[in-house]
């Protein structure tokens, strides 16, 4: 087992990596101190795993929410119906919301979680490659509304994230490609060493060997624990998590969650971040090459999907939430490993980089 810790005083909180977590009755059981808890996982994720977790709290009250699979879960109307299943529970200050799955449920569950009487404590247990390496860790939480991804949720910090790698045996090959995706955000933005690393590893991380997706999380966490350690609400650093996000929303929003999912967005998003630099200047053509290359052999889409006008994915860019104003701040890059906030970017040359 690796374990890495996100440092905030006293809500810091341990991530924990390793085959077989969810079997240890025991540590699943003391992440529940209170009486009470609810599990929220979706309709793939429960019928593999729900019984260890609530096996492993046979002593407790627990209740269950199992949501439809799918990103478009992701809303208001979800988010009530996890509320009255809290209140179902007669749900007390000392609950656990426990989110068993990826991102969507980990975002819903989690928001769920900062609200219910204002805050009650919560626990991920992460079931999907970029759950491990990115959403579980950092304490935001969100759902979409129709006018874009994530813009309603709330800062909540989890009081621990358990990574059981042995879940990753069942995910799609397609999430876990999605994963990647994010693993390799966290080498172009702040670590050239390790972006090396996995352009050698890319074939093992493909057929899921073990040592190297253990590896890949472990330091993807680690990168994060510490922007999340120094910059929680994200005032300046954290931002740089972001990077091909901006791109990558507008594309996710623009398809309405039938064409590419967000890892797959995120990817497209950091070659066109990327390239973007280069054309203002600011960065090696080669290293946008080299980051092309790499997501396209961890067989992830690089260019803009067809049927997407440039001009309305930039409508789409002035309303993410980095934006000031009206002023698009987008991340970009100086090459592999040094990503910047770069304010008042020019939306003639976004336009280029859209059009390719
Ligand atoms: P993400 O973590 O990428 O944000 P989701 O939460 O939407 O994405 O999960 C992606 C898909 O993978 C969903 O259909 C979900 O039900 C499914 N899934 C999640 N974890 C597993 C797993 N360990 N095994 C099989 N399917 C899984
Ligand atoms: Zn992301």
């Amino acid at each position: 087992m690796r374990e890495c810790f996100v440092e905030l005083g006293a809500r810091r909180y341990p991530v924990r990596i390793g085959t077989n977590l969810l079997d240890d009755a025991a540590v699943l059981s003391a992440l529940v101190p209170g009486r009470q808890a609810l599990i929220v996982s979706d309709g793939n994720v429960a019928p593999l795993y729900l019984a260890k977790v609530q096996a492993a709290l046979a002593g407790k009250t627990t209740g269950h929410f199992i949501l439809p699979p799918g990103e478009q879960e992701k809303n208001l109307a979800r988010f009530s119906e996890v509320l009255a299943a809290l209140a179902v529970l007669g749900a007390s200050r000392d609950v656990t919301v426990i989110a068993l799955g990826g991102g969507v449920v980990g975002d819903l569950a989690g928001f769920a979680a900062a609200s219910w009487m204002r805050g009650v404590r919560f626990v991920q247990l992460p079931t999907t490659l970029l759950a491990m390496v990115d959403s579980s860790v950092g304490g935001k939480t969100a759902v979409d509304l129709p006018a874009g991804k994530n813009l309603v949720g709330a800062f909540h910090q989890p009081s621990a994230v358990l990574a059981d790698t042995a879940t990753l045996a069942t995910l799609p090959m397609r999430e876990l490609r999605a994963g990647l995706a994010e693993v390799v955000k966290i080498g172009a933005i702040g670590d050239a060493a390790f972006f090396a690393w996995l352009e050698g590893q890319a074939e093992a991380l493909l057929v899921r060997e073990p040592e190297a997706i253990a590896e890949a999380i472990f330091h993807s966490c680690m990168h994060k624990a510490g922007v999340v350690a120094r910059d929680e609400t994200e005032q300046g650093e954290r931002a740089l998590l972001n990077f091909g996000h901006t791109f990558g929303h507008a594309i996710e929003t623009e398809q309405e969650f039938g064409g590419l999912n967000h890892g797959e967005a995120v990817a497209v998003g950091m070659v066109l971040a990327a390239r973007l630099s280069t054309a203002l200047g600011r960065a090696p053509q080669a290293d946008a090459e080299r980051l092309e290359a790499l997501l396209d052999r961890l067989g992830l889409p690089t260019v803009l999907p067809a049927g997407l006008a440039p001009e309305t994915l930039l409508a789409r860019m002035r309303l993410d939430k980095k934006a000031v104003s009206g002023q698009l701040r987008l991340i970009l890059w100086r090459g592999i490993g040094r990503a910047e906030i770069v304010a008042n970017v020019p939306e003639t040359a976004v336009l280029q980089a859209l059009r390719g």
